[in-house]
């Protein structure tokens, strides 16, 4: 285990292995750029997926501890609004080269905490690291409109920031869904608190030191630690303005429509369940490296994985054979070792109900034609490994196809014409994101026409919008209807509310006439 010299409280050791750390620190709050232990009475272990040691332990946030990042929040704002465009800029442009500066070291922390082999970690700060950049070009993107609509009257607006507001995130990309968030909520002039996954807060707190060595004011960034407790904290408090939640529907639906009981703004991301199209005809090689890439990559992990292909026509055999053997080649380890593809599911009981689904396929008619359950690396005995499993002649009644599987596991269904697979695309209950795989640009035209999901792609496997666009879903994948998604124009529309100035300035010469009772309609 490397040290590394540290300015703060917060700084684990730099991990570039499994091994066991004999003594390991909690982890702190956040508050007006302070790292402060928390005198939390209940504690939550964080483990390392592949050895199930553990890592850190995070507190359940005391209500002094919430209300304190709730009080920094609120004394922080009127003076960060107030704080010049062109500083606000600075500070991000620093952030942005503190993240490359500290790129290995987040990425390091992903892979002990969430499992995600190193390479992708890298991804995941990578794709977070973007939103930050993207944020940079504020000055021209954050400029209102203005037009004179009468003679000596204009109208212009402003886009303002919200106030406090709040980031409530999943465990499955510990750097960029908060990264989602950090860039834009604060260079709109907002501040902002987040609640990482309790499972996996390593990177959020390295991104907290960064951003106040990047100069973010105290009380602009803060981070709170917890679960329900905090969630509902967060939910009810009346100086948070807006939250933003990535995660699940069972915790995403409450959170949506408590918090806009409450008159918040909310934008929830939820689960998914994620459609390949394959269509005879297609590049195969292309075809099958890319879904084996994008259902097993990170363990299934993704709210993009690739879970379910669809094999349109009738001579399908072969498809099935060419995914089992590609899956096959994957190996499955520890994040830190070479040449690793997929690490663990983040805990064991995740690693339970993947595996009870598994077998829920077996016992409802369609074939196990690979099986990873009872997998384990020979160096990693007791981590939550399951290894690629791919399951043929699944049909949509059954419990493996309507759930969100969220692991290392491919459902094959198989389909007689685009129409009929498009059409049984869309009567699944999410609509996060699909793929179609074809050679005929037409067939691509009509299906993307037709397909209701947020995000498609045509030989793309997980087609995630770069930042300069938004992070569309669909039906069950985003609550609200998808009124609000997060980054590109969508997000800084979120994090900001428009106010719209009309203004008339005479001189003496030009007095009205006499008063008018009638709606004035300025024309
Ligand atoms: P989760 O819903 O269990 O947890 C998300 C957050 O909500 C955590 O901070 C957690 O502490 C909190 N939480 C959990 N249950 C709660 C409850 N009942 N009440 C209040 N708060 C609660 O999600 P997860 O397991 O961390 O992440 C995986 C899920 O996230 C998957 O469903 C995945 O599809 C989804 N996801 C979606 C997107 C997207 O953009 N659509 C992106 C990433 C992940």
């Amino acid at each position: 285990v490397m040290m590394r010299s540290s300015h703060s409280a917060a700084m684990r050791p730099w991990p570039t292995s499994h091994s066991k750390i004999a003594e390991p620190l909690p982890t702190h709050n956040f508050i007006g750029n302070n790292f402060t232990a928390s005198s939390a009475t209940t504690w939550i272990d964080v483990h390392d997926p592949a050895t199930n040691n553990v890592v850190t332990r995070v507190p359940e946030s005391t209500d002094e501890e919430l209300k304190a990042a709730v009080k920094a929040a609120e004394d922080a704002f009127p003076g960060w609004r107030d704080t010049s465009i062109l500083r606000r800029q600075q500070i991000m442009f620093n952030f942005v080269a503190l993240i490359r500066e500290n790129w290995d070291r987040l990425a390091a922390s992903i892979t002990l905490e969430q499992g995600k082999t190193f390479a992708d970690a890298r991804g995941d700060v990578l794709r977070g690291l973007q939103v930050a950049e993207t944020a940079c070009g504020i000055t021209t993107q954050i400029t209102g409109e203005v037009l004179e609509v009468a003679k000596d009257m204009e109208t212009r607006n402003y886009r303002e920031p919200l106030g406090v507001t709040a980031a409530i995130c999943p465990f499955n990309f510990p750097a960029m869904i908060p990264l989602w968030s950090i860039p834009i909520a604060t260079i709109t002039g907002n501040t902002l608190i987040i609640k990482p996954s309790e499972r996996d807060p390593g990177a959020a707190m390295i991104l907290a030191e960064i951003a106040k060595e990047a100069g973010f004011p105290e009380g602009v960034i803060n981070i709170i630690h917890g679960t329900h407790r905090a969630v509902n904290f967060i939910i009810d408090e009346p100086a948070i303005k807006a939250i933003s939640f990535v995660g699940g529907n069972a915790a995403g639906e409450y959170i949506y429509s408590r918090g806009s009981a409450n008159g918040k703004r909310v934008q929830a991301n939820l689960g998914a369940k994620n459609h390949a199209v394959v269509l005879p005809g297609c590049n195969r090689r292309s075809t099958i490296n890319a879904i084996t890439g994008a259902a097993f990559g990170a363990a299934g992990q993704r709210c993009m994985a690739l879970s379910t292909v669809v094999l349109v026509g009738n001579d399908t055999q072969a498809w099935v054979d060419d995914l089992v053997e590609a899956a096959k080649q994957l190996k499955t380890d520890g994040g830190f070792e070479d040449g690793a593809d997929l690490g663990p599911v983040i805990t064991p009981k995740s690693k339970d109900r993947i595996e009870a689904l598994i077998a829920s396929a077996e016992e409802e008619g369609a074939n196990i034609v690979l099986d990873g359950r009872g997998y384990a690396p020979a160096k990693y005995p007791n981590g939550n490994f399951i290894a690629p499993t791919i399951i043929d002649g699944v049909k949509t009644h059954m419990k493996c196809y309507k759930e969100e599987i969220f692991g290392p596991v491919l459902v094959v269904l198989h389909a007689a014409t685009l129409e009929e697979a498009t059409k049984l695309v869309n009567a699944n209950e999410y609509g996060n994101g699909t793929a179609i795989f074809t050679n005929s640009g037409p067939k691509a035209a009509w299906f993307q026409k037709n397909i209701e999901a947020g995000q498609v792609g045509i030989n793309v496997p997980i087609p995630v919008p770069l930042p300069m666009f938004s992070f569309t879903g669909n039906k069950k994948s985003i609550a609200g209807g998808g009124v609000s998604t997060f980054y590109g124009k969508s997000g800084l529309n979120f994090y900001t509310q428009t106010k719209t100035v009309t203004s008339l300035w005479k001189g003496e010469e030009d007095s009205d006439a006499g008063k008018s009772v009638n709606m004035p309609t300025q024309s």
